[in-house]
């Protein structure tokens, strides 16, 4: 947020020190449009309410596009329940400063920086409280702060709803989309409608809608089940007149792999959540296009293998397999 302060009319007795604030400030924003102005596209993934798997979206969609051959910054502002750490298993403290005083992000590969909430936190199993401006801060200071360097994409998990976090990313990097995650079910639905007039009132571009845990892969045949009725994430993208970037299936995998610090992406299980993760992301890199030169070499998403199709045509009601001719679900 920029608050501008004309030193000819502040009636602030202290009036050095305000217009030295106002220097800050005014070098802390260049900075930031420093920053961002190296990266080409910025994600903002959010959701109407907590519980939908957000984070497991965002984390994916990194993961997702380094695996492209990108160059990803994830950045984690969801302030109140801080897990993309948790999910990529990043526990080693970061180093103090680079050489131009930036905090260097984590690197979980050469193409992916993490940057979380997480490392600034004495104790990760305290409660946080948070004031609106200290998120503020913790969120300029993410972008203005950190060593992020060129990147390709950044994928910003946002918290749930429409509070101070991602009007704060909304007010400071202009050029962010959004990509809005649902369930199913209509009490997500609806928030996700507040979340599509709040974009429209930040004027935050939306960049589409997934739906997520829509049905629910069984982990004896591999089929999917639907356990509610899905499809109203689309119909809701259909009737909003947003992109559509799929369903994806909930997989007890997907929570176990994020359990263990593996992203599900890097694994090579072959699951209907898996081919609807890489649909999404492909979606994501085909509506964002970029041919920036990256770690692993010039990447044009127009040259991608085509997307496998999404699995859930024709979901079964029920797999039906109670159990039979299971292999190990571990
Ligand atoms: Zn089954």
């Amino acid at each position: 947020m920029r608050r501008s302060c004309d030193p000819r009319k502040c009636g602030d007795e202290s009036k050095s020190a305000c217009s030295s604030q106002v220097a800050v400030n005014a070098r802390r924003n260049l900075d930031i449009d420093r920053i961002l102005g190296k990266i080409r596209h910025k994600i903002l993934v959010m959701s109407g309410k907590g519980g939908v798997g957000k984070s497991t979206v965002a984390v994916n969609l990194a993961v997702g596009l380094t695996r492209l051959g990108f160059r990803v910054g994830l950045m984690d502002v969801d302030l109140h329940g801080p897990d993309v750490c948790r999910m990529l298993n990043l526990s080693e403290p970061l180093a103090d400063s680079s050489t131009d005083g930036k905090m260097p992000p984590w690197r979980t590969d050469d193409n992916l920086l993490v940057m979380s909430l997480e490392n600034m936190l004495e104790d990760r199993d305290s409660p946080i409280i948070w004031r609106g401006p200290l998120k503020n801060q913790a969120i300029h200071r993410f972008i203005a702060d950190v060593a992020w360097g060129e990147l390709d994409y950044l994928v910003i998990d946002a918290p749930p709803g429409t509070g101070d976090e991602p009007m704060t990313v909304a007010q400071m990097i202009k050029d962010a989309k959004a990509l809005v995650v649902t369930t199913p079910q209509q009490v997500a639905l609806a928030d996700v409608r507040k979340s599509i007039n709040f974009c429209k009132h930040v004027k935050l571009e939306i960049l589409g809608v997934v739906e997520n845990m829509s049905g629910y892969v069984c982990p004896h045949c591999g089929k999917v089940a639907e356990l509610f009725k899905s499809g109203g994430g689309e119909e809701l993208a259909l009737s909003a007149n947003l992109p559509f970037f799929g369903r994806i299936p909930l997989d007890p995998r997907v929570m176990l792999a994020g359990d263990d610090g593996r992203p599900y992406l890097t694994g090579n299980d072959d699951s209907p959540a898996l081919a609807a993760f890489n649909s999404m992301v492909a979606a994501v890199a085909e509506a964002l296009p970029t041919t920036m030169r990256t770690a692993a070499g010039q990447v044009c998403p127009a040259d991608l293998a085509a997307p496998p199709p999404l699995p859930l045509e024709n979901p079964a009601a029920d797999c039906g397999c109670q159990g039979k001719n299971a292999p190990n679900p571990g």
